[in-house]
């Protein structure tokens, strides 16, 4: 394959910029002519595309964001959007596109393949709620940017003897919560993978006020199906403390890469590239027990995500 392309599609992450770079530099390198695709599929249908050379890719790498815009695309979906896209793709000869996106993106990127153009899907999503991948490119970020808020907040609540309630994104996945909730010594995390008792959870701030405790925090995931000012005043009501809400949104999504999220963007940048340039079949690209991966790309996405119970434990005890 001579001629490649590159998208990157859904909610922008960090780290995205990191592959895209990466994949321009290694297919230029394996002789490969690589095309930038600009606003995802929606671009993609509107011919959208320009060649990029080395220095398009230049002082990318620390940015957020993705250069390459991103977009949710509604006439992607049609059968006729799809035609559309493979019409445009054969006029400019490109048979392979690395695909950077969630789990959206890579069902999108299928929907080619059955085309007849090679897609190789790179997780760029902060949810980490792709089940074939331990992590995906934007996870760590996001991770790092809620623990810091939480670092800034603990400092508030402390002083005010006041319990807050963190809502992070994530969808339906809790891991953002998770991690950032065990690492930042959060008293409570509330994933909608397990069930949560508003009982046990007064509990656990009584007996932290009983052993003079003055912060609370309670990390809860935004896929759990509870009004978060609603779940406020529950708290409030039953110890007697005032619980303010905290709502991080987008603040999430974007920042400076961490080194993890650049790594990852690299590697499976360049795995992606080499599958193409040997003209293998659609993959998802991944990391599992800290290997670069790639799985078929219709199975990887039949893979359910696992939640770690033991991290979830884990942040309990710690906690109690
Ligand atoms: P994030 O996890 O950040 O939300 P995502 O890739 O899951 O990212 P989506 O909005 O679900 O985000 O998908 C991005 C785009 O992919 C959609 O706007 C649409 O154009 C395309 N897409 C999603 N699902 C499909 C599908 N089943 N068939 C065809 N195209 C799809």
């Amino acid at each position: 394959m001579r001629k490649i392309g590159v998208l990157t599609s859904g909610g922008d992450a960090p780290g995205m910029n990191a592959a895209v770079r990466a994949v321009v530099r290694c297919g230029i390198a394996r002789g490969m002519e690589v095309y930038g695709i600009h606003r995802g599929y929606e671009g993609l249908i509107e011919g959208a595309i320009k060649e990029m050379d080395m220095s398009s890719v230049g002082d990318i790498l620390h940015r957020g964001g993705t250069i390459l815009r991103t977009a949710r695309s509604e006439r992607f979906r049609t059968e006729e959007g799809q035609k559309h896209a493979i019409n445009v793709l054969s006029a400019f000869g490109i048979e392979g596109i690395v695909v950077i996106g969630g789990d959206g993106s890579m069902r999108g990127g299928l929907e080619l393949s059955q085309r007849g153009i090679t897609i190789m899907g790179l997780p760029g999503t902060i949810d980490n709620d792709l089940g074939y991948t331990d992590y995906t490119i934007g996870f760590d970020t996001a991770v790092n940017t809620v623990l810091s808020a939480v670092t800034n907040i603990r400092d508030t609540s402390s002083s005010h003897e006041r319990a807050t309630i963190v809502e992070v994104m994530g969808r339906h996945c809790g891991d953002i919560a998770l991690y950032a909730g065990l690492t930042g010594g959060a008293d409570n995390i509330l994933v909608p993978e397990m069930p949560f008792d508003i009982n046990q959870v007064c509990k656990k701030i009584i007996q932290g006020k009983n052993r003079g405790k003055l912060h609370d925090i309670i990390m809860k995931a935004e896929g759990v199906e509870i009004d978060v000012q609603e779940l406020a005043q529950l708290i409030e009501d039953k110890t007697g403390k005032e619980t303010r809400v905290v709502i991080l949104a987008y603040l999430q999504r974007g920042g400076s890469p961490t080194a993890r999220d650049r790594m990852l963007a690299s590697q499976m940048a360049k795995k992606a590239v080499e599958l193409l340039y040997n003209d293998e079949e659609s993959k998802a690209i991944g990391i599992c027990g800290g290997e670069i991966t790639a799985y078929d790309l219709e199975t990887a996405l039949t893979i359910k995500r696992p939640f770690n119970t033991d991290l979830y434990e884990l942040a309990d005890v710690l906690s109690r």
